[in-house]
């Protein structure tokens, strides 16, 4: 193998003890803690062990626990007055609606009703076209993971070719928006692009988001590459990246695993997003 492998448990530890070092800072000065509300609405098991995995770091980090669970026959007006009532706190910096919410909620419309100075998910209307127009504002908390990786492992963006396949809202254009803020040339592909491979190879900096096992071969990275693989597909192997990790790693200069590359460091960036949100409501930088 080639590839150096990034190693995103470090990299979100290290984020993660940073965080807890602002809030214990926060807290001597102010007397005052940042809060994250996590919005639950039902029972779905993944969606329990996403909240909980949060509420947990978000403790071990010092941020105030706001959690507010709602039983899955709640009604679009229930949640959306729950949403309300946190933007109203001034207890609670961020607001996180776990989705997919239950089948009869329009969960696109609740967390356009989050405030977007509360907007730790960064995924309202606001929030995306601040990123847009480089405004200041909440970035999706995966996107900015895959950035802080590349930063830590000091890859150069400005000038650079980056390619990034897939174009949700969730992960794919945000990263391409996080990566034109620093100055990467940047390509967007999807289902429709022509001969990705011949596209993908031009990238000094390849972020895969689409959803799709090992989809992405040696013949898609140019030797040297940065890969970002942000890819979460179970089948009968186990958790697999959209990226041939072993085929890979024998071109790309560096590598996420999956696990332990970009998943760490989405809830590494939720925390320090509830910190940049308790600060923007305290007017400070
Ligand atoms: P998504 O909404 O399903 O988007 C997938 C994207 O991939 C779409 O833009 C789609 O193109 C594109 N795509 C699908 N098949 C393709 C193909 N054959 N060639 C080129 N592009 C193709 O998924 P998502 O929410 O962005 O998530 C992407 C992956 O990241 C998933 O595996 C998800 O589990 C994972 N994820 C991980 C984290 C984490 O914390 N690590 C967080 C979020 C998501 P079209 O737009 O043309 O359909």
């Amino acid at each position: 193998m080639t590839a150096t492998i990034i190693d995103g448990k470090e990299v979100a530890a290290r984020v993660r003890a940073e965080v807890a070092r602002e809030v214990a800072e926060m807290r001597e000065r102010t007397g005052r803690v940042p809060g994250l509300a996590t919005i639950l609405v039902g029972d779905d098991p993944a969606s329990e062990v996403y909240v909980r995995n949060k509420r947990k770091a978000c403790a071990e980090a010092g941020i105030g626990d706001h959690h507010q669970h709602l039983a899955a026959d709640a009604s679009q007006e229930d949640v959306a007055g729950v949403i309300e009532e946190c933007n109203r706190n001034p207890e609670v910096s961020g607001i996180l609606l776990q989705l997919p919410v239950p089948a009869g909620l329009n969960g696109k419309k609740l967390t356009a009703l989050i405030h977007a100075d509360k907007d730790v998910d960064g995924l309202t209307h606001v929030s995306a076209g601040r990123l847009m127009q480089g405004a200041p504002g909440l970035r999706p908390c995966t996107p900015l993971g895959v950035i802080e990786l590349l930063d830590a492992y000091s890859v150069a963006l400005e000038g650079a070719e980056a390619v990034v396949v897939g174009r949700s809202d969730l992960v794919g254009k945000p990263v391409a928006f996080l990566l034109l803020e620093r100055h990467a040339t940047v390509t967007m592909c999807h289902s429709r692009t022509r001969d990705l491979p011949a596209v993908c190879s031009r990238a000094d900096a390849l972020v895969a988001a689409i959803g799709r096992a090992e989809m992405i071969g040696p013949d898609y990275v140019k030797p040297g590459a940065a890969v970002i693989d942000v890819g979460i597909n179970r089948n009968d192997e186990g958790l697999k990246g959209d990226v041939q990790f072993e085929a890979v790693a024998e071109r790309a200069g560096l590598i996420t695993p999956v696990p332990g590359g970009v998943g760490p460091m989405t809830i590494a960036m939720l925390l320090r997003n509830t910190v940049i949100a308790a600060k923007l409501a305290a007017g400070e930088p």
